[in-house]
């Protein structure tokens, strides 16, 4: 048993010292190149770019923009929103930048996302990240399809189990112990399965994916496989016909978009 406890203090004594980086990485946001700290609970190594504070999804978005543009001249809403993909849509330049919190300080409107007081069709592109596995994900994805404008896109980051069919959002009425046992953190409400992409398809999403694959993984410090999930909101004839494809359940899980129409606004 001793034996054991020392592998373990073994462990964490690695752990701290890997934390301050063990190979240079880029960032994908600040330019900046070198060794990126550890961070996050469970702990990842090369996580944080120490210069701008990115996280592994921040760059995987920025990579995402940098192949589609998504912000340049578009009416952005950003949900839950952080400075690091703030400083990245500014940068581009949008039509105008809206952030919205159920009760965050500082955004410039508060909204619930399950009840949104926006009128339809208002927005080109609307960012949510880590947002969908804390509330009520098919209200949401309801609420996000109304706001957004004909050839709108959302873009949705959440953890997703590939081994899993379906999403798990454990026994109803868990604890906030129970939910940190669960989910890793006592505010989460699920951890998705394949079936995420026809649970954000539901209010007819066309829902294609951005995949961090190598060798950016390595070059950029991505999660493995993480996706940035594009889901169009139907616009032209040929759309609504892919929009019942989907709904058939033909058309999703594409990797990587083929066919992203932003509109012209
Ligand atoms: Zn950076």
């Amino acid at each position: 048993m001793l034996r054991t406890y020392w592998h373990c203090f073994k462990y964490l004594a690695q752990t701290a010292w890997r934390s301050f980086g063990r190979f240079p990485r880029e960032c994908a946001l600040c330019g900046y190149y070198g060794k990126f700290l550890g961070h996050g609970y469970p702990f990842v190594c090369d996580s944080l770019c120490p210069k701008c504070g990115s996280l592994e999804s921040h760059r995987l978005l920025a990579l995402a923009n940098r192949d589609y543009d998504f912000f340049s001249d578009r009416k952005i809403l950003h949900l839950a929103p952080d400075s690091q993909i703030r400083g990245l849509v500014l940068a581009h330049q949008p039509r105008s930048y809206v952030t919205a919190d159920r009760s965050a300080p500082g955004v410039d409107v508060k909204e619930n996302i399950e009840a949104l007081t926006i009128d339809d069709h208002s927005f080109d592109v609307v960012i949510c990240l880590h947002v969908l596995e804390h509330v009520n994900d098919r209200r949401a994805a309801s609420e996000l399809f109304r706001i957004l404008k004909p050839g709108g896109i959302l873009l949705a980051m959440f953890p997703i189990v590939e081994g899993w069919e379906d999403t798990f959002e454990g026994p109803g009425g868990s604890t906030p112990e129970e939910r940190l046992l669960y989910f890793d953190q006592r505010s989460r409400a699920r951890f998705f399965g394949r079936d995420a992409r026809g649970r954000l398809a539901a209010p007819g999403f066309i829902v294609e994916e951005y995949t961090a694959i190598e060798p950016n993984v390595s070059r950029y410090g991505l999660t493995r496989g993480e996706k940035v999930f594009i889901c169009s909101r139907p616009t032209m004839r040929r759309d609504i016909a892919m929009e019942h494809a989907v709904r058939a359940g033909i058309a999703n899980g594409i990797d990587m978009p083929s066919r992203l129409h932003l509109p012209s606004s």
